[in-house]
């Protein structure tokens, strides 16, 4: 990919963004409504920025109406088979289901 500009600027939205979602986990325990905020400011500023989020901040995004999940909060979490390496997220906002494929290792690259 080529370099710009702008590769600093990124980082540090990437930093930023990466601040707000970890708070907005922590929020999450005690305000949703606060926890909701940080992560819809982490998405706005990913989206101006043109940042890719993370792959586990990404999932913690409903798929369709695009709230913040928070795990075993306002979602519910089912397991599928015993060999199924994946679970299913339901997000109690609009009801909408779906998988997310867990890894069967942590690889750290
Ligand atoms: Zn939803």
């Amino acid at each position: 990919m080529a370099l710009m500009a702008g590769d600093a600027a990124k980082e540090l939205a990437l930093e930023r963004i990466r601040i707000l979602i970890s708070s907005a986990l922590k929020l999450a325990r005690t305000s949703e409504i606060f926890a909701d905020k940080q992560a819809h400011l982490a998405k706005k500023i990913a989206m101006r920025t043109r940042v890719r989020m993370d792959y586990d901040a990404r999932q913690l995004y409903c798929k369709k109406c695009k709230k913040f999940i928070i795990p075993g909060k306002n979602s519910r979490v089912r397991v599928g088979g015993t060999n199924t390496k994946s679970i299913r997220i339901t997000c109690i906002r609009c009801g909408h289901t779906y998988r997310k494929i867990l890894q069967g290792s942590k690889v750290h690259e």
